[in-house]
């Protein structure tokens, strides 16, 4: 029995082809899931012996700190050694970033369900962002100025949300030169909130500007590389953003500076879950 063959034949649709185009969306929905699943569960089983080098290079840097300041010198062997553990440290917090960010991403691209949506005022996302992005900003000197028109209310996950903005804001950070200023400026615009983040860096080219919300997609490798992101933000907040029926938008020139705009429903969706997954998400 093929119940969906009888109907469309029903339907006086030419039942072989359309069944097997069926079949093979079947097929690419069950193919997708594994890739999902398989990611999920590799980034799972990673995060616990990337912790464990974690420690273990704090633990060896504990070990070999000279105790006081009036200690003679350090051997040479024990100052490589401590140079190698520091490296150990950072290398294995990027590798964590990078796994935490993987597993994010296979959760918002369905592997887990979404929680139910609430809603969460604009001012709370950016007091959330800020704190986020303290560290980074102090350590470029970099300016971020937050401004919102009052009473802004968008609808979702509280905690994706502020992931969207803070990546935004970080990659600001990132790609722009140290004492600048960076500017997350939020309204209501139609009917949608819009949160545009605006940066006085480097810009993006063209060519890439299509292109940059790919997985592990970089427009400039080595500038990118160095700023120790892992090439997965702005695929996330791509993510975050139609997971919450919204869009994100950039305009930028090469050279003179990024304008990354989210830009948001201001109404909460009749159903957003039902909207979610009659699109497939
Ligand atoms: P990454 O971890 O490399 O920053 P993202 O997905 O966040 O990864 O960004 C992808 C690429 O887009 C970056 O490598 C960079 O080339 C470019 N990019 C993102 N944000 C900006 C920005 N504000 N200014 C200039 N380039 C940017």
């Amino acid at each position: 029995p093929d119940p969906l063959g009888v109907h469309l034949r029903a339907m006086g649709i030419g039942g072989g082809f359309v069944a097997v185009e069926a079949a093979d969306v079947t097929e690419s929905h069950r193919l997708a899931r594994v890739r999902r699943d398989f990611v999920a569960n590799v980034s799972h089983e990673l995060k616990t012996p990337i912790g464990a080098l974690q420690l273990l290079a704090e633990a060896l840097l504990d070990a070999t700190e000279p105790a006081g300041a009036d200690v003679p010198d350090l051997s040479e062997d024990l100052v490589a050694a401590r140079r190698f553990a520091e490296r150990i440290q950072h290398e294995s917090t990027r590798l964590g970033r990078l796994v935490q960010e993987l597993l994010e991403l296979t959760r918002l691209q369905g592997a887990e369900p979404q929680p139910p949506p609430e809603p969460v005022t604009v001012e709370w996302v950016f007091a959330e962002v800020l704190d986020r992005t303290r560290t980074s900003a102090a350590a470029r000197r970099v300016d971020v100025q937050v401004e919102a028109e009052p009473g802004l209310t968008v609808h979702g996950s509280d905690t994706q949300l502020a992931t969207a903005v803070a990546n935004l804001v970080e990659n600001a950070i990132n790609y722009s030169a140290e004492e600048t200023v960076v500017r997350v400026v939020a309204c209501a615009a139609d009917d949608d909130i819009r949160i545009a983040v605006t940066d006085q860096g480097i810009g993006i080219a063209p060519n890439d500007v299509d292109r940059i919300f790919e997985r592990f997609y970089r427009a400039d490798q080595a500038r990118s590389r160095s700023t120790g992101g892992t090439g997965l933000g702005l695929a996330i907040v791509k993510h975050i953003a139609s997971n919450h029926g919204g869009r994100v938008e950039v305009s930028s020139t090469l050279g003179g500076g990024s304008t990354f705009t989210l830009r948001l429903p201001a109404r909460p969706p009749e159903d957003l879950a039902a909207t979610l997954s009659s699109a497939g998400i």
